[in-house]
This record gives structure tokens, C-alpha cells and sequence, in this order.
């Protein structure tokens, strides 16, 4: 009577419970929520190689974790795998990585843009920031928005420059925005990069535990500090166009364990400006008249 009891009162046969996102657009994020716990891992097995990332308490008993695809992952089916310090597999799962259909977006760069180089020591700061992975988390979902104007390039596109391929995407959101419009917190952190550089231009960096991170450019003035805590709304500079931006905006990115994501993801209510259509097409439907 009295071990029929203590089954009861201990369920230990109970499986542990996995749930991931199990379609996810290149790009954007597989969210994982396990009632395992100890330490563990979750990898996401890819064409070419593997991202694995370390999963967090998420204060309810159990483990939770965001698994980035990366805009250049091949689409497919592929398996994730959660598992332990020791590697022995927990639960597998299939993904299925679809197409993020992300457009062409050609920018005018002048001459003076294009011969821009980063200052020594930017790149090298960018990559800290990109890659911090503090336990605590400070962040909550939705965020708020740095500054109130629409978006006028997706985050995602593909890069031309003057009508040629760069090689690159748009690695962030970019919010048209007046010069000197205050760029706010959208979320908890800690200031890991408050700098004046020559190829992001004005740039703060904010750290907001277990492996995201998210940063503002082309800043005129800069008014947070690095080791600053910022809570969401704290003013972190100010709208310019320092660095690489052809005009004054702001350009938002949000990098899940070093890899870009699409930081519109994390709001609500994000307006997109009206953007015309570009020339060849209005030509098209002119002939057609
Ligand atoms: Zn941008």
C-alpha cells in the first residue's frame, strides 16, 4: 500500500514533454519548451554543418531554448536533437526549414560609402557582442519599438549595391526615422558596445541574456554607456547617418547565438512605409495600357 502510494505521489515513470517549432522560415527561430531538465543542448542538423545551442531554465522546472536558421540555411527537413552534457539524445524531431522568399533590394552607395573600412577593433567588438551568452534572461516578448516610424527595408533582403550583387543580405530592419529621433530600449540588458565607429557609424549594443543580442547604428550621438543595465524605453542614442546609411534611419538587429534574425518577429504593431514600386515594373504597366 504504502510504495503504491509514493507512485502516485512521485510519478517517475512520467516522460519528460518536447515542444519545438516545427515549421520555421529561413531566417527566423525554433522555440523550445522541455519539462526536462538538467544541463542540455539542442542541434539542428543541417545540409552543411550543424548550430548547436545550449537550452536555459525557464523557471517553471523545465528547459527552454531559441534554435536559430540562418537566411543562407538550406530549406529541407532536418532533424533537431535535444540532448545532454554527455550527448545522450533525449528526443529528436524533424524541422522543416522553408523558404524565407526574401527579395532583391538595390542601394544607391557612393563611392565614399563603398571605400568606408572599419575602424581596429570594430569588427572585433561587433563579434563579442554578437556572441555573448550570459545565462540570466532580461528579455521579454513582445518587444517595444526603438523608435515609432515605419519600416522601410525588411530585414532579410538581398543585398545589391548600384545594380550589382554585394554577396551580402540585410542583416536587420530599418526603421525610416528623423535626424536626432531618441532610439529606445525595446527590451532589458546590459550595454556590451556604446561606440563611434566608421563603418556601423554610432552604434549601441545591448546583451540581453542566453544568447541574444541586439544592436542600433548609425547613431548621431550616443547617450548610453557601455556596462550600462538599460530597462525597455531607456533612450540609447539618437536617429543619424554615421557609418555605412545613405540617409538618416535607424538600422535594427537582433542576432540569436551570433546568427541574424528577423527582429519583427519580436514586436507588435510594426508600421511599413509605402514603397513604390520599382521602375521596370511601372514600365511594364504602361505598355500594357
Ligand atoms: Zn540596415
Amino acid at each position: 500500500m504504502k510504495a503504491f502510494y509514493l507512485l502516485l505521489t512521485f510519478p517517475l515513470l512520467a516522460q519528460p514533454t518536447f515542444t519545438l517549432t516545427e515549421t520555421v522560415r529561413q531566417g527566423e527561430l525554433v522555440h523550445i519548451e522541455t519539462t526536462a531538465s538538467g544541463k542540455l543542448h539542442a542541434t539542428l542538423a543541417k545540409a552543411t554543418g550543424k548550430t548547436t545551442v545550449p537550452l536555459f531554465p525557464d523557471g517553471k522546472g523545465g528547459m527552454e531554448g531559441l534554435l536559430p536558421v540562418a537566411v543562407t540555411d538550406s530549406v529541407g527537413l532536418f532533424d533537431v536533437v535535444i540532448a545532454t552534457e554527455d550527448n545522450r539524445t533525449l528526443h529528436t524531431v524533424k524541422v522543416h526549414v522553408v523558404n524565407g522568399k526574401y527579395p532583391i533590394q538595390n542601394i544607391s552607395a557612393s563611392t565614399s560609402m563603398k571605400q568606408l573600412t572599419p575602424l581596429p577593433g570594430e569588427m572585433e567588438a561587433m563579434r563579442a557582442l554578437y556572441t555573448a551568452v550570459t545565462p540570466e534572461k532580461k528579455f521579454f516578448t513582445p518587444f517595444h519599438l526603438p523608435v515609432s516610424e515605419c519600416r522601410n527595408s525588411p530585414f532579410g533582403v538581398l543585398r545589391y549595391h548600384n545594380g550589382k550583387p554585394s554577396g551580402n543580405f540585410h542583416r536587420g530592419l530599418d526603421l525610416r526615422s528623423p535626424m536626432g529621433t531618441p532610439i529606445h530600449a525595446p527590451a532589458a540588458g546590459t550595454v556590451r558596445v556604446a561606440q563611434m565607429f566608421r563603418l556601423h557609424g554610432g552604434t549601441v549594443g545591448i546583451d540581453h541574456g542566453q544568447g541574444v543580442t541586439s544592436h542600433y547604428l548609425h547613431m548621431s550621438k550616443i547617450a548610453a554607456q557601455e556596462g550600462q543595465e538599460v530597462e525597455p524605453g531607456d533612450i540609447l542614442g539618437y536617429v543619424g547617418s554615421t557609418g555605412f546609411a545613405t540617409g538618416p534611419h535607424l538600422h535594427w538587429g537582433l542576432y540569436v547565438h551570433s546568427i541574424p534574425t528577423n527582429p519583427e518577429r519580436f514586436v507588435q504593431g510594426l508600421k511599413h512605409c509605402y514603397v513604390p514600386p520599382p521602375p521596370s515594373a511601372k514600365k511594364t504597366k504602361s505598355r500594357k495600357k
